[in-house]
């Protein structure tokens, strides 16, 4: 392998039911600065059938070229499908980065891809950049439990893989101005490359909002003590137009769905507002919440970690803390 034949940076786009995922759109805003700094061209790599409609959102989004794959077996996704066809794409024209979002689409393909390539891939990066003699991507994740953060370089081979979890990083602003290069690429993809059949897709039909997307966070924790607590959280989260969230604690003891659970093993959020209730705030904990616009805190003990992560620490019960912020917003509202 030579490695100054590899160039430019792909972002795997990936779409679902003709809907581009918003981790995909992430990634092109980081995508972007690493392809700046390297002085390269940032691509989109867009597979499915009938999707070539999706290229002019992933320009507008930060991408200079975008190469569309398209295929009636490519329509779902399908793990021999899709690696066939991105490792031959990437055999051809070599990529010197690749991003994929860590979906589970994409928590199957990136390892998969990277085997088939025989490169190497770092899961769950928090945060991506460049050496400074410009060689090697800086894929950064916590490590051994969360206790620390490890950055890895990929030497000696290629493409530099890694893949980050939703709501990590910023999208760009839309910009539908810009102009690039859409292209339809070809390439061989048969029945036969496909060992496995797509039969029916049956949906899951869950209530559950995406505490990724919310703008207002109520986060319990251990300390909130009990399921029926945990409505007072539910009270505030109503009065303030937000929606509750919790540490892992609180999911274990069975008090929130793990849809809910913020954190490394969790979902990662940047709400304009987190307040943590009866949080500590380990390390785990904070890597999904400490890029909030504003936090509140709200705990018995002052030296918790969390207060040091706060705006605004709170030092008390949240039996009364909470009860005392509902009075004060409605009576607030009521007042307007
Ligand atoms: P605790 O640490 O027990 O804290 C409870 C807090 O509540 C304390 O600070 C206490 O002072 C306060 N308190 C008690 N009663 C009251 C009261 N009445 N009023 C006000 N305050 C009160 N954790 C996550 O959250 N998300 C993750 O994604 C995650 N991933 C992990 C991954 C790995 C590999 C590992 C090893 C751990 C992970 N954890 C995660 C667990 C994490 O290490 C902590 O154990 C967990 O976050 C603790 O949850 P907690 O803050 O709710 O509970």
């Amino acid at each position: 392998m030579n490695i100054a034949d590899y160039k430019g940076v792909w972002v795997f786009a990936e779409q679902r039911d003709g809907e581009l995922q918003k981790v995909s759109l992430e990634l092109l805003g980081e995508g972007r600065k690493i392809a700046d700094k390297l002085g390269v061209k940032l691509t989109a790599l867009l597979l499915g059938d009938k999707i070539e409609g999706l290229a002019k959102n992933l320009v507008a989004y930060g991408a200079d070229e975008v190469l569309v794959a398209e295929d009636p077996l490519l329509k779902n996704y399908t793990t021999d499908a899709y690696t066939k066809v991105i490792c031959d794409l990437a055999n051809e024209k070599k990529p010197d980065i690749f991003f994929i979002g860590a979906t589970f689409i994409g928590r199957d393909l990136g390892p998969r891809v990277a085997a088939r390539l025989s490169t190497g891939l770092t899961a769950d990066c928090t945060s991506l950049d460049i050496d400074e003699e410009g060689r090697y991507l800086l894929a950064t994740r916590p490590a051994f439990g969360g206790n620390l953060m490890a950055t890895i370089a990929c030497a000696d081979h290629r493409p530099q893989m890694a893949t980050v979890r939703p709501g990590v990083f910023e999208k760009l602003a839309k910009d539908e101005s810009k102009v690039a290069n859409i292209e339809k690429v070809s390439f061989e993809l048969s029945e036969n490359d496909v060992r496995t059949k797509v039969v029916k897709v049956v949906k899951e039909h869950k209530d559950i909002v995406d505490i990724s997307e919310a703008n207002i966070l109520i986060s319990g924790g251990r300390g909130v003590g009990n399921k029926e607590t945990f409505k007072l959280l539910q009270d505030l989260a109503e009065v303030m137009g937000g929606t509750v969230a919790a540490s892992r604690a609180a999911v274990e003891n069975g008090w929130l769905e793990r849809d809910y659970q913020v954190g490394q093993t969790g979902k990662t959020v940047r709400p304009n507002i987190y307040i943590a209730c009866g949080i500590s705030g380990a390390i785990q904990h904070l890597a999904g919440m400490q890029d909030s616009d504003y936090i509140i805190a709200i705990n018995k003990d002052a030296t918790a970690p969390i207060m040091k992560a706060a705006d605004l620490a709170i030092v008390g019960d949240l039996n009364k803390v909470i009860p005392e912020l509902i009075a004060q917003v409605k009576a607030r509202k009521e007042n307007q």
